[in-house]
């Protein structure tokens, strides 16, 4: 368990480091309300091996209950994110966004661990001060794709055996339906 933590945080270390660069710079999400976490601008998607951590650390906390599971269900319902996306024929237009349901509103608004967040939702941060309500704010898109290159080759194994001993048929999808589906077989698997 230790050495999983261990593996946790150093994937995401140098999203980690980047942030602490720029809270040290007296750059933070203070003065905002947390819109990139909301429906207005929110459309997260994770791999199997995130949602699995993200649902290790819920459970480590507690966190994992029937309220949790509900409310899941009911963002999944609220936005339609179990609907596909509607297209002209051509192509399938973007994807479905959707208010967090770990977001709290109110500055620094997440109830996750930056150790056991998202690597997206690390790396989208603001880049100067007294940014808010996402104006001066970006995706850390060149440290996102250095981590993704470092630790390749490690994270689709990881994904594969997921997907192959849990039966799931997606590489990515949105947070409540990643997390639902997980947790539900990592259940029964562990029953
Ligand atoms: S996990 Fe946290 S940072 Fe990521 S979208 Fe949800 S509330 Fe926002
Ligand atoms: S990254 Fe930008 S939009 Fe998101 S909470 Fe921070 S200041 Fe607000």
């Amino acid at each position: 368990m230790t050495d999983e933590k261990t593996q946790m945080t150093e994937r995401r270390q140098s999203l980690l480091t980047t942030m602490q660069l720029k809270y040290d710079a007296g750059i933070t999400c203070t003065n905002c309300s947390g819109l990139c976490c909301s429906f207005v601008a929110n459309s997260m998607q994770i791999t199997p091996l995130e949602a699995k951590e993200l649902w290790t650390f819920l459970k480590q906390q507690k966190r994992w209950n029937k309220h949790l599971k509900d409310t899941l269900q009911q963002t999944i319902n609220d936005y339609g994110l179990d609907k596909p996306m509607p297209g002209n024929g051509k192509r399938v237009f973007s994807r479905r966004t959707y208010t967090c349901p770990f977001y709290q509103e109110g500055p620094l608004g997440c109830s996750i661990s930056p150790k056991a967040k998202p690597y997206g939702c690390l790396a989208f941060n603001p880049n100067r001060k007294g940014a808010s309500e996402g104006k001066g704010c970006a995706s850390d898109q060149i440290t996102l794709r250095d981590r993704e290159e470092k630790f390749k080759e490690k994270e689709q194994r990881l994904n594969q055996k997921l997907k192959s001993d849990l039966g799931l048929f997606w590489d990515k999808t949105n947070i409540p339906e990643a997390l639902l589906e997980l947790g539900s077989k990592l259940e029964t698997d562990t029953k």
